[in-house]
């Protein structure tokens, strides 16, 4: 049993950087600058449209302007390619994101390398996810950088550790794996193919659950005093269940991340926070000119 368990409250985190960027978003409006994300959704799915107002929430609450444009479920992908063109081309919009999942006759892969990698906020242009494995300047993916975000805000050690990662989406296991390399942990990513789990898991200084499965991981594969960090989002019964077996993970964890209130709270923030980033790329590059 760990001594004292801190749980990770993103909701707190979050309002705090939402703080700062809501006062770098006045700054700039006082210099006649409009910092801008544009959404764009097809269709109504009901979880991308939970994001959506997550979204919307986040950008009310620091006062930047967002555009949503919805655009039919049937649009086809040269559509979508002429209408994410026309947004890379304005330069009143500095972010772009273009809510997935997408339906089946458009190709992810060509939105993603259509969005201008100098706008792509969400960071899954190929050229963005290229910069992260190289550590160069990007954007984080939003989840991803809310974990970091959070591991920071704490003052967690990340150095020599081991950090086991479940998941390797490039959303967020990869990413996750990448940026925790970049902080000299010592990185082993698991998956679905992935022999004797468990024995990886024991091992880690720092857990991050990203499978998808509610309640996969249980407390006799949790290192005692481990960091765990749980990015599941699974709906049980109409209630939000993370990949952690919370009961049983919680009291041999030194730190853990609930959910809802963890990791999640902390993904619109760093959506907010790189389309702010662009807005200084922006400048940087008209002052250069
Ligand atoms: P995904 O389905 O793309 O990837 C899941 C990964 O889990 C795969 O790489 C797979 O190899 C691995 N996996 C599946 N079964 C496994 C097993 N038995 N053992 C080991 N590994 C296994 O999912 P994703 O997009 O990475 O999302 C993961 C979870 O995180 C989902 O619940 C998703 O809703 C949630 N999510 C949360 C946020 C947030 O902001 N909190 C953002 C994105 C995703």
């Amino acid at each position: 049993m760990h001594k004292e368990t801190v749980v990770i409250d993103g909701r707190v985190i979050a309002r705090a950087l939402l703080e700062e960027l809501e006062i770098e978003i006045k700054n700039f409006k006082e210099q006649g600058i409009i910092p801008k994300l544009t959404v764009v959704i097809l269709g109504d799915d009901p979880s991308a449209m939970a994001y959506v107002r997550m979204i919307e929430k986040g950008c009310k609450t620091v006062d930047m302007e967002l555009d949503l444009l919805k655009l039919p479920l049937e649009a086809t992908e040269e559509f979508l390619v002429a209408e994410i063109c026309r947004l890379n081309r304005d330069d009143r919009v500095h972010g772009i994101l273009v809510q997935m999942p997408l339906p089946s006759h458009i190709r992810e892969n060509v939105i993603l390398s259509t969005i201008d990698y100098r706008k792509d906020v969400d960071g899954f242009n190929p050229i963005n996810a290229g910069r992260l494995v190289v550590g160069a300047d990007t954007y984080l993916p939003c989840t991803p950088g809310g974990i970091m975000h959070a591991l920071d805000y704490h003052n967690i050690e990340l150095s020599g550790k081991n950090a086991v990662v479940i998941g390797r989406s490039n959303i967020v296991g990869k990413p996750i794996a990448m940026l925790l390399l970049e902080r000299n942990a010592t990185v082993t990513i698991c998956h679905s193919r992935t022999a004797d789990l468990k024995s990886h898991t024991k091992n880690a200084d720092i857990l991050v659950a990203a499978v998808g499965r509610a309640n996969f991981v249980t407390g006799d594969m949790v290192k005692e005093g481990a960091v765990v960090i749980d990015v599941g989002i699974n709906v049980i019964d109409g209630k939000l269940v993370g990949d952690v077996e919370y009961n049983s993970v919680a009291p041999v964890s030194a730190y853990i991340t609930p959910v809802p209130g963890g990791v999640g709270s902390t993904t619109i923030s760093i959506l907010i926070q790189n389309t702010l980033k662009s807005v200084k790329r922006a400048l940087k590059r008209m002052e250069t000119k």
